[in-house]
């Protein structure tokens, strides 16, 4: 039976009103969704779960002040009529219509609700949004400027997803997959966490769609599934599954932890992930991050041909990252006090899988602070991640994520960038003697020409190029706030240097303190224009102080010769124009027709 869902009011119970309604605002509300997708299914009913958001007063759709959802379906030119907003309830009562009638057996109703699958993109791309702001201690923008994304669940009849810069929205396909299921994609937990990713990351590092290396193409789409992923397993009733998944038990009272071993905890991960509907999904996103899942360590994949390729290389940072949850988790149920027969309650073991899910997406988003703002590689993301964990978070007895996480990276053949004063994988400090004499600490937390009068000031102790335009790109200031309760407070900035030269300039150009040159690549004509980019993290602790200069030269002659060969290889100079910038040319590679065109011209929210 194929299911699509009918232009109809939602089919919602409303929730009885507590006895007594409070008059204070409450911080937070929870929000039913679909655990990962529908092929989730314990006992006869596919896996909801109750999460937790920022609380606000909805209107209808629900729109709210980060995240609108308008259900207009480009391809049979129909809206969905909204859920009510008093669906909702007030921002002292918040509601959840769903709560009642979502957990019940047989909801497969649920599929043809599209109140629901309204309520389920809503609810993921604010708790995306929320993890983002939490870890990061700040507000985090849209990439495109505007506060409110808007979230389309039946965009259009095609097995895709996708978010769109200028449409300002994040579009989910809905298809058949051959076998008389209709499948959607707003309602698959991973794929929204992953859209919604690549708005906030865009948003936070733009340069990280520049051309520039196999690892930075990769990165954006291996970090969206590093953080769908453990998205998806930061929710309890996940974890929960997957144990039972692993101990062949439902309902168990307790676990026998000598089952839970990595493999067969990688292995319950992906029945998780609903493998079959990964296969619906073959050709578009949905599969990358359940091949990612499949891969066990090897040191030589990174060198493959085939994982030059971005998408196939994202793979890699998500399998990293993956071996470092799997050997976090299995490491701390060792650690906890076992009865005689070795086992321990089962509440408690899935607690312990959904908190270190939910500690090490923190740890992946509060590290993009500390990557360079230019030509990222995966070396400098695992400094990024061990700096500023150490950071916040000096004692990491408990779980030991750092040396989890270096050894997940390790693994797959990748090691840190720098390391520091004994601490693998820590940034070096800036030099001794910084001129802070002209600039106003406290302005410097919030004015970019503050921090370009710094950076200007110090471009000597700080290395930077004399030449190049340099622009500072933001300046934010944070207060971190650590699960435990720990506060750090910094401010972060980040500035860009970019050098325009002829090809035939390149290696005249002179490099202090080196002899090296940056190499011309082959096959460039000498009037040919190229663009050469460096540029800087500064992160400042409470006292207006920098702490961390995340860089990556702009005169460095060996990456930047490295760079240039990949580009000349990768076609870059024969194309003569910078690549398609946006996320749908990364993620249309199936057939169909443009719904770029298709969208443009059915734009129905502007
Ligand atoms: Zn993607």
């Amino acid at each position: 039976m194929t299911r699509h869902p009918s232009p109809r009011r939602p089919k919602v119970s409303q929730p009885a009103l507590a006895p007594t309604a409070s008059p204070i605002p409450k911080p937070t509300r929870t929000l039913t969704i679909l655990a990962q997708d529908p092929t989730l299914v314990v006992d006869n009913r596919m896996l909801t779960a109750a999460v937790t958001i920022p609380n606000e007063q909805l209107s209808a759709g629900p729109r709210g002040y980060r995240v609108q959802v308008v259900d207009y379906d480009a391809s049979s030119n129909r809206w969905f009529a909204p859920p009510d907003a008093s669906s909702f309830g007030t921002i002292e009562e918040p509601r959840d219509p769903y709560a009642q009638t979502a957990p019940r057996r047989q909801n497969d109703w649920l599929l043809d609700d599209p109140g629901f699958h309204a309520q389920n993109v809503y609810a993921i791309t604010m708790r995306t949004l929320a993890h983002f702001e939490r870890a990061l201690g700040r507000r985090v923008s849209w990439s495109f400027g505007g506060h409110q994304i808007k979230v389309a669940p039946h965009a259009f009849a095609e097995a895709n997803a996708f978010y769109s810069p200028p449409d300002e929205a994040m579009l989910f396909g809905y298809f058949d997959d051959g076998k008389g299921r209709r499948i959607f994609n707003c309602l698959s937990h991973d794929i929204v966490a992953h859209e919604t990713t690549h708005a906030l990351l865009d948003g936070l590092r733009p340069r990280y769609m520049e051309p520039s290396s196999p690892d930075q193409a990769a990165f954006h789409e291996g970090f969206s599934d590093v953080v769908a992923l453990l998205s998806v397993f930061s929710v309890h009733e996940v974890v929960e599954y997957a144990v039972s998944r692993v101990t062949g038990r439902r309902a168990a009272r307790t676990v026998d932890v000598a089952r839970l071993t990595i493999s067969g905890l990688r292995d319950s991960v992906l029945l998780g992930l609903g493998e079959q509907f990964g296969e619906g999904l073959s050709g578009v996103r949905g599969a990358a991050l359940r091949r990612s899942v499949k891969l066990k360590p090897s040191r030589l994949l990174r060198h493959r041909r085939e994982y030059f390729e971005e998408h196939t290389r994202g793979e890699l940072l998500v399998a990293a990252m993956l071996q470092a949850f799997l050997s976090a988790y299995q490491n701390r149920l060792k650690t906890l006090g076992l009865t005689a027969d070795g086992r321990l309650p089962a509440e408690r073991v899935a607690e312990e899988g959904a908190d270190i899910a939910d500690r090490l997406l923190t740890m992946a988003i509060r590290a993009l602070d500390y990557t360079p703002p230019t030509d990222i590689t995966f070396d400098d993301f695992i400094s990024a991640l061990l700096t500023s964990d150490l950071e916040i978070h000096p004692d990491d007895a408990r779980y030991r994520l750092r040396a989890h996480v270096a050894r997940g990276f390790e693994a797959f053949g990748f090691l840190p960038a720098s390391s520091f004063g004994g601490e693998l994988g820590r940034w070096e400090p800036p030099p001794d003697g910084l001129n802070y004499s002209f600039v106003h600490r406290e302005t410097l937390q919030r004015d970019r020409d503050e921090i370009f009068r710094f950076i200007w000031d110090n471009r000597a102790a700080l290395k930077l190029c004399d030449e190049a335009y340099t622009e500072v790109g933001s300046v934010r200031p944070c207060l971190r706030v650590d699960l435990d309760g720990f506060t750090l407070r910094e401010t972060v900035a980040d500035y860009v240097q970019i050098l325009t030269l002829r090809a035939d300039e390149i290696e005249a150009l002179p490099i202090p303190n080196t002899t090296k040159r940056i190499r011309r690549p082959p096959g460039l004509d000498d009037w040919q224009m190229v663009r050469i980019l460096g540029g800087g993290a500064l992160v400042f602790d409470e006292f207006g102080h920098l702490k961390y200069h995340v860089r990556n030269a702009v005169l460095n002659p060996d990456r930047q010769s490295a760079r240039l060969a990949h580009l000349a290889e990768s076609g870059f100079f024969d194309r003569g124009q910078p690549a398609a910038r946006g996320f749908s040319a990364l993620h249309m590679r199936g057939s169909g027709p443009s719904l770029r065109a298709f969208t443009r011209e059915k734009r129905p929210w502007r």
